[in-house]
């Protein structure tokens, strides 16, 4: 390219020297061949130098991507005609995009590696405990009945933890990973409040906890997978009741408008202290470990909660006060009865 064109600025100088009177064919000769060598010279340098810039700056980001010093740097592209300048913008975004992968990669990698160290270390508290009941019999506790009793009740409220702990596991990888499918059909949440409600009566009546079920005068039939909203319910009240102290109250109340029915679980319990409530849907996130362990919380119900929600394209909402009590809620699609489309 630097030939083609000292050639064309050499015949360019001749043929406008060759109009100016009195100079010879000779000076003509001379005087194309020195613009030919300087233009050549001139424009070589040029472009030498352009090149070396070009070249300089891609060295520098590729310095600075071996320093991962990428995020730091931020580019625009420019549309650049200079080839050297698309090939330095094409590493650019082709490095951004790896980068960006590779930081994905890591953040999965450490919720993988925290991950398994929670698993472990809740699967080890109950495994442990239920260990040293057992070898405590076996070093000779099992020859005192009262003793022989306690321990036993015990190791089997640790390994009754411990199977919670892993059916809740499972469920959570399930959704996660998408092997529970939902089912959607038309479901009457009062009929699923009322059946779940019935199973905790036992364990609301030991604490002397009052369960109440708000009436509705139309059936509340929404869009829904009647399985997972059991799971979501059943969650709901267990943490209501196991929340709540004695001769406390737990209600489930309805609102409903034309498109969408909320379920609240409402308990006058201890309530959530403002600074965990965002974090209380994370996996094994408790405000209290030991009080959760002492209840015999997994520590996974409501990030299970979270998950099957979310699976219905919602999310549940949390209200509390402490000393007061909490509300959970979420809301789903209202698919109006037959008799009352009618109407
Ligand atoms: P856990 O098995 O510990 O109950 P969850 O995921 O169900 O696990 O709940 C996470 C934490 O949120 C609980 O440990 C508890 O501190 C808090 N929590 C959940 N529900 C309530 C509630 N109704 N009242 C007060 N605290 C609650």
């Amino acid at each position: 390219m630097a030939l083609l064109l000292a050639v064309t600025i050499a015949i360019v100088t001749a043929l406008f020297l060759s109009l100016v009177e009195g100079v010879g064919r000779q000076a003509l000769l001379v005087a194309s061949i020195i613009s030919f060598s300087v233009s050549y010279l001139l424009i070589f340098v040029v472009l030498e130098f352009l090149i070396f810039r070009e070249i300089n700056k891609i060295y520098k980001l590729m310095g600075k991507l071996r320093k991962k010093e990428l995020s730091g740097i931020r580019k625009e592209k420019s549309g650049a005609l200079n080839p050297l300048e698309k090939i330095n913008e094409e590493i650019f975004a082709f490095a951004a995009l790896k980068q960006k992968e590779i930081d994905e990669l890591k953040k999965l990698e450490a919720f993988r590696k925290e991950f398994i160290a929670d698993v472990s270390h809740e699967l080890k508290t109950p495994i442990f405990a239920a260990q040293g009941f057992v070898h405590t019999l076996l070093d000779g506790a099992v020859n005192d009945k009262t003793v022989r009793t306690k321990f036993l009740k015990k190791a089997a409220k640790s390994l009754d933890g411990l199977d919670a702990l892993v059916q809740d596991l499972l469920t959570l990888s399930q959704i996660e990973t998408g092997d529970i499918k939902m089912h959607f059909e038309q479901i009457d949440i009062h009929k699923l409040c009322h059946e779940v409600i019935d199973q905790f009566e036992e364990k609301a009546a030991k604490k002397h906890i009052k369960l109440h079920l708000d009436g509705h005068p139309n059936k509340l039939f929404v869009l829904a997978d009647w399985q997972r909203i059991t799971q979501v319910i059943t969650n709901l009240i267990s943490n209501a009741i196991n929340y709540t102290a004695d001769g406390g109250e737990v209600r489930i109340q309805f609102e409903t408008s034309k498109k969408s029915i909320i379920t609240i679980v409402k308990d006058t319990g201890e309530g959530i202290p403002v600074a965990h409530l965002n974090r209380i849907f994370e996996r094994f996130y408790r405000v209290e470990k030991s009080r959760s362990r002492e209840k015999g919380g997994t520590g996974l119900g409501l990030a299970i909660v979270k998950h099957i929600l979310e699976g219905h394209g919602t999310k549940a909402e949390v209200e509390s006060e402490v000393g007061v009590g909490s509300s959970f809620s979420f809301r789903l699609p209202r698919i109006k009865a037959e008799e009352e489309a009618e109407e």
